[in-house]
């Protein structure tokens, strides 16, 4: 047989860690990676934080799993939490961030129908978008490298083209529902979306009763500098997914909703065997004891003010390779003038983790616990790997 016991959907590097401290993870024979990736966003508070992992260890020795059937202390301790925390009412808990899409999709269509008005079915998403993997979340993305031989896909989305308030608005008929977006786009290149664009989507919702969902898996949880980033539009949405740095490394997702958007979602039409596990919420709560804090989240500006502009210096001396920086807070991108997975790629024999994006965009995005010395570290490295990098003659 040649299929590999891993189904090969990965083109997996000769990077293989097998433990983690702080802000490094070191491979099969003691390699030490600097990790400015944090598993794609998810490792917020670092690897083996101490808060965190007594946390997890505290409660798998107490009680791990129990159905939905049940009544959950947990669940609705920490639902209350985000509760407080958001413009949200109420919370599903999910393992995964296209999960947490797929409730809030749910969530927008289910409002319609229970107002009577089942034929507003329609999402209009964003060029580029990335919100995950299931059927559902791949037909809403023009990604065709996510969709390619998955037909028929689902129907009911309309791609537009990402921050053009004027084709968004024009796609709008008596089918839509809503629309869906990531304020600042992740995997297709650490684009934010620009302050009129999601004004406009408000406005248009507001006009139309129509539902505005906000992908906020990789961007939300302090990552942009604020514990969710619609905070820094100052406008909220109506329906929200969270996944990724929410759980710390444990999978957690959840769909934030209004009172009024979540209408439909009554008993019967919703469920998870898995999601709000007592084991989940404890992760959960773990991480925002830490990141929910007004201290915390200006260290995370701060420090990603640091990083932006040791980033931005570099490009004089290397400016056959890196463009601009984009991004705010620790959700950074470099955008590169040559294949950036091939740089990802040779930057990680040199002993540094960042992440490739769609654009020729490199993403760094380190856990939200780096101190100024992990920034320059990471700064003298990248400096020292881009001055010896021979960029390969098909991608210059
Ligand atoms: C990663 C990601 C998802 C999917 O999350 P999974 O946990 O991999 O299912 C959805 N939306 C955005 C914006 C993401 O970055």
């Amino acid at each position: 047989m040649a299929i590999t016991p891993l189904m090969p959907v990965y083109a997996r590097c000769e990077v293989r860690p097998v433990r983690g401290e702080g802000v490094y993870l070191y491979g099969e024979g003691g390699e030490r990676y600097l990790d400015f990736a944090s598993g794609i966003a998810v490792n917020l508070l670092g690897h083996r934080h101490p808060h965190l992992v007594e946390a997890i260890q505290k409660q798998a020795a107490t009680l791990m799993h129990v159905s939905n059937l049940y009544g959950s202390p947990q669940g609705e301790g920490f639902a209350r939490r985000l509760c407080d925390l958001t413009f949200a009412d109420t919370v599903f808990f999910t393992n995964s961030g296209a999960e947490a899409v797929e409730c809030a999709i749910k969530t927008a269509r289910r409002y319609h129908h229970a107002k009577g008005n089942a034929h507003k079915h329609d999402l209009i998403t964003f060029s580029n978008a990335f919100h995950g993997r299931t059927m559902a979340t791949i037909s809403a993305t023009n990604q065709e490298k996510l969709r390619d031989g998955f037909a028929p896909l689902l129907p009911g989305f309309k791609v537009v083209e990402f921050d053009d308030l004027e084709a968004a608005l024009a796609a709008v008929d008596d089918n839509t529902a809503g629309f869906l977006i990531e304020p600042v786009q992740g995997e297709g290149g650490i684009r934010p979306a620009s302050n009129a664009f999601i004004a406009g989507l408000r406005a248009a919702c507001d006009e139309k009763d129509l539902m505005l969902l906000f992908d906020e898996v990789q961007c939300g949880m302090g990552r942009t500098g604020t514990l969710f980033a619609y905070e820094q539009y100052g406008v909220a949405p109506d329906i929200m997914a969270v996944a990724k740095g929410i759980g710390g490394g444990f999978p957690l997702g959840a769909c934030l909703a209004t009172e009024k958007a979540a209408s439909g979602m009554v008993i019967g039409t919703h469920g998870s065997t898995y999601g709000g596990n007592p084991l989940a919420m404890a992760a959960g709560e773990a991480v925002l004891d830490v990141v929910a804090n007004d201290e915390f989240l200006a260290n995370v500006r701060r420090i990603g003010e640091r990083l932006r502009s040791a980033l931005q210096q570099m490009i004089p001396n290397h400016d056959h390779l890196f463009e601009s920086v984009r991004g705010t807070g620790l959700m950074l991108g470099v955008k590169m003038k040559t294949d950036s997975r091939a740089f990802v790629n040779y930057l990680r024999g040199h002993g540094l983790l960042t992440v490739a994006a769609g654009d020729n965009v490199m993403r760094v995005l380190p856990p939200l616990v780096i101190d100024e010395a992990h920034v320059r570290e990471f700064a003298d490295a990248l400096s020292k790997a881009a001055a010896e990098y021979e960029v390969p003659a098909a991608a210059a």
